[in-house]
């Protein structure tokens, strides 16, 4: 027998933005139900998840107001979130700043010290970290309801509620269905919203390094001709790789031997902070562009890589997730209190009138610059560097880069502003 329960808000998907989003609109007084098909103890173990997360200050504050920050920081243990001080970019060949002076004039280096005030950049934070404290949120909190394994096998959007049937036996009936089922969303393309995707031939190889020397929270990207290879400061004197290779290139470095991945690994990352070590697997990733082209239906709502998968070039993948997450909370808040329905395109066309294009426009800048990068043209390569040095000559430029990069500029949702 089928057994039917109520909710607010019923949300597809476990990951980073839909455990974020349940926390986020349970806060917001919203009863929530968050489903996803994978059991939470795999999603929690070691072999799930070995990325980093360049979490940007305003997305912190979203952590800090839904108090969660203190358990991400490691409170009274291990802090487990890494500041970024400084960014340093170059182009195609490895860091000499750091270790031999003479830095390149190609050089694009960012210092949070720049902006004035006693801020990093951003902070790196381990998925697995995030994934344990929102799952151990998502537990207590009262608003929450996690079902999960459970997959969403139908949905039928009707006019006074939206009815979903999970392969569990169970039917979820809510108001609203967010859609936080990542890049290749089932519910959006049931829903019939259109994408463009585009492949970039590129795969992430991620893996995490102890290194002999301080990385002094410096996270470094070099452009090499096979895409961004970039170095993220994490705690206890390690780093996180995101080694970006070309599609048919990725399996034979992850197929070598750890001594011989290393050796392959040192190449790109240079000698400056010493000796090297893995510290963990290697998992590999690939990349592609997917933007949706509606981020709202009636009682649907997109967020996160469902609405918009990118490049992580730039780390800003899940942080884009966490603009729409306080955007939506605001705009579900105030419909509600104005007593409309939270499901109707009156109140979700404001949701995306707020986060497509500005997403989008982000998005196409990422790929814009991933494929400025990744070649090795002669003309384009001097394009870019003459660029470079002009950014890295330009302290308002500079600056509102570092703003951009730390999400805190555009129109800010109530869980972003800064304090005070
Ligand atoms: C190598 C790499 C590095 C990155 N680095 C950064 C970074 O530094 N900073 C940053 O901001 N972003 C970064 N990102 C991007 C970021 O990781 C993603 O944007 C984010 O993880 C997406 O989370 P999500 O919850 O939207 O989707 P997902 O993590 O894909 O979650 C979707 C969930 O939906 C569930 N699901 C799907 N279908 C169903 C169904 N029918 N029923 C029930 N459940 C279902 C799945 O089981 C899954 O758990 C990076 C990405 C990569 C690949």
């Amino acid at each position: 027998m089928t057994r039917t329960f109520h909710f607010d808000i019923a949300i597809v998907g476990g990951g980073l933005a839909g455990s974020l989003a349940a926390l986020a609109l349970a806060d917001s007084g919203f009863s929530c139900a968050l489903i996803d098909a994978t059991d939470p103890a795999t999603m929690r173990g070691a072999g799930f998840d070995g990325r980093t997360s360049a979490i940007s200050y305003a997305s912190a504050r979203v952590f800090r107001r839904l108090g969660l920050w203190e358990a991400i920081c490691g409170a009274g243990g291990e802090p487990d979130a890494e500041p970024i001080r400084d960014i340093l970019v170059t182009d195609g060949r490895a860091n000499s700043r750091f270790d031999r002076g003479g830095a390149s004039p190609f050089f694009l280096h960012f210092d949070s010290r720049e902006l004035g005030e006693d801020q990093p950049l951003g902070f790196i934070v381990e998925n697995r970290r995030l994934r344990d404290v929102m799952f151990d949120a998502v537990d207590t909190a009262p608003g929450v309801t996690m079902v999960a394994p459970a997959r969403r096998v139908a949905t039928r959007f009707d006019r006074g509620a939206a009815v979903m049937r999970l392969d569990n036996g169970r039917d979820i009936v809510a108001s609203l269905i967010i859609a936080a089922d990542g890049r290749s969303s089932p519910l959006r393309a049931e829903a019939k919203i259109k994408t463009h995707h585009w492949g970039c031939g590129q795969t992430g190889i991620v893996a995490t390094v102890a290194h002999e020397r301080p990385h002094r929270g410096v996270a470094q990207e070099f452009f090499l001709p096979s895409g961004p290879f970039a170095i993220l400061p994490m705690t206890q004197n390690r780093s996180s790789i995101v080694w970006t290779e070309r599609e048919e290139a990725a399996p034979a470095y992850m197929a070598l031997d750890d001594a011989a991945f290393l050796g392959a690994l040192r190449q790109r990352f240079g000698a400056h902070l010493g000796e090297l070590r893995l510290a963990g697997p290697r998992w590999s990733y690939p990349f592609a562009f997917t933007l949706a082209q509606r981020y709202a239906a009636p009682r649907l709502a997109l967020i996160g890589d469902a609405a918009r998968a990118v490049h992580p070039i730039a780390g800003q993948g899940f942080n884009l997730g966490v603009k729409d997450i306080a955007a939506l909370a605001d705009v579900l808040r105030e419909g509600r209190d104005v007593g409309l329905d939270i499901g109707s395109l009156t109140v979700l066309q404001e949701y995306q009138r707020w986060r497509r294009f500005d997403s989008m426009a982000l998005a196409l800048g990422m790929d814009f610059l991933n494929r400025l990068f990744s070649n090795d043209l002669g003309p384009l390569r001097l394009a870019r560097d003459l660029g470079m040095s002009a950014v890295g000559r330009v302290g308002p430029l500079r600056n509102f880069l570092m703003r951009e990069a730390g999400a805190d500029m555009g129109s800010l949702p109530s869980l972003m502003m800064a304090e005070g």
